[in-house]
């Protein structure tokens, strides 16, 4: 889980725990931590402080997003110019997919530590969506009902 960098931080203690020789070092403030303050979001070693807010980029969250509100995804990944171009092109259908397969490979690639380019999202950003996909979901649930609804209504009116 946790990055050890053997030698690097070699007679450094840890920030936290005075007594303890570092293990890490926090790829953010450059802080030496122990085993136990050390923190691994995506891909990359974080001192406790660092970590609060932040977690690993999982792709089926980017996707859930995506699916749910087109451009979603791309916000969550940091990628927010490339959200807007998914929202205004998702009535296309084909874009929208596309934005739901682009948010899981980004997602992937960020928790990998192979993109650094994209914002990793703090904990408001996060939340945020989290927020705005709750009642999105709830209209795509009560929309599919009434539509199932109308279909049996439609179903039944033929064959009486
Ligand atoms: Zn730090
Ligand atoms: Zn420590």
């Amino acid at each position: 889980m946790t990055e050890v960098h053997a030698g690097e931080t070699l007679g450094r203690f840890c920030e936290y725990h005075h007594r303890t020789p570092a293990t890490a070092t926090c790829a953010l403030c450059a802080k030496a931590t122990c085993d136990v303050c050390t923190r691994a979001v995506n891909a990359a070693a974080l001192c406790m402080g660092c970590a609060v807010g932040r977690a690993t980029q999982t792709s089926w969250l980017a996707a859930a997003f995506s699916l749910l509100l087109p451009g979603a995804g791309q916000v969550y990944n940091g990628q927010f110019g490339k959200a807007v171009t998914v929202f205004l092109l998702a009535p296309l259908a084909a874009p929208w997919l596309w934005g739901v397969y682009d948010a899981a490979v980004t997602a992937d690639r960020i928790a990998a530590g192979d993109v650094t380019a994209a914002t990793v999202p703090t904990g408001g950003v996060l939340l945020g969506l989290k927020i705005v996909w709750l009642p999105v979901a709830v209209f795509y649930v009560v929309l599919s009902s009434l539509a199932v609804t109308a279909l049996m209504a439609g179903v039944g009116a033929l064959l009486r």
